[in-house]
């Protein structure tokens, strides 16, 4: 299926969103992703095609890419794309880590650009009018980071959001559970960089967060410490 792109903004450091529609909405639960190809010549080992979480919320019917901009022969064919472009919507949304009804807290952990799921889990539910009973601990290298003012305004329209920003320490769980103490009995997401996401879901698991109470977005190319 083709997609068209509408337009692109910058968001935060080498961080871009792309927004892309389709001749009829795009449908999705937020959260979920999906593989896109961006067609270019010579392409580098890594190839045409990548997996996106589709950082809108679902309300919005459009593809929308929030990515860094790194020196791959597909990012680079990505920051060339101009309005009117159109890209290959390779696999439909698909994924479980959406949001889930339940009696425990619920905690999301971003590492970087690992926030994607967690800007359009958040704003479908502000468009709804649900409650954003979410603690979120927003990981990143710097303090330029994507998403900032969108989730401030959100916080301020609705106090049951508290976000935790941690700059230029790695996430651990001894940091985790100083910043939420009832993490270990909680529903935790985490997503960010595939090192970083591996590595912080063993420790959790090694604490004794039960493996139902924990779900796990890894995204591939990425170091731990690109967050
Ligand atoms: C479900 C899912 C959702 C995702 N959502 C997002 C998103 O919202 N935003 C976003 O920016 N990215 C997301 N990603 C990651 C995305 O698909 C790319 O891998 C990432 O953006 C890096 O692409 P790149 O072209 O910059 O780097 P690449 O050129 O693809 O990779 C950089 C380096 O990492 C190595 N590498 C790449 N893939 C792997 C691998 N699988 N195992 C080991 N080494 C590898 C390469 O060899 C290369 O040296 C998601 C991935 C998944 C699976």
């Amino acid at each position: 299926m083709a997609l068209t792109l509408i337009d692109s903004a910058h968001e935060a450091a080498d961080i871009w969103t792309f927004r892309f529609r389709n001749d009829e909405p795009l449908v999705w639960e937020a959260g979920q992703f999906v593989v896109v190809e961006v067609p270019h010549d010579s392409p580098d080992d890594e190839g045409t095609t990548r997996f996106f979480t589709n950082s809108a919320a679902p309300f919005e019917g459009v593809l929308q890419i929030t990515t860094r901009i790194t020196g791959s022969t597909f990012k680079q064919a990505l920051a060339r794309l101009e309005p009117g472009d159109r890209i290959e919507l390779k696999e439909y949304p698909e994924g479980d880590f959406t949001w889930e009804n339940t009696d425990v807290p619920v905690v999301f952990v971003a590492g970087g650009i690992g926030v994607t799921p967690f800007h359009s889990i958040l704003k479908q539910r502000v468009h709804d009018g649900d409650p954003l009973d979410v603690t979120l601990v927003y990981a990143s290298g710097s303090t330029d980071v994507a998403f900032a003012d969108e989730l401030e305004a959100w916080q301020e329209a609705d106090p049951a959001l508290s976000i935790h920003r941690v700059v230029g320490e790695p996430l651990t769980v001894d940091l985790l559970t100083g910043l939420v103490p009832g993490l270990l009995d909680s529903l935790v997401y985490l997503s960010g960089p595939e090192p970083m996401v591996e590595e912080l879901g063993e420790s959790l698991r090694q604490a004794g967060l039960p493996g139902p109470q924990l779900k796990e977005d890894f995204f591939p190319g990425y170091t731990a410490d690109s967050i």
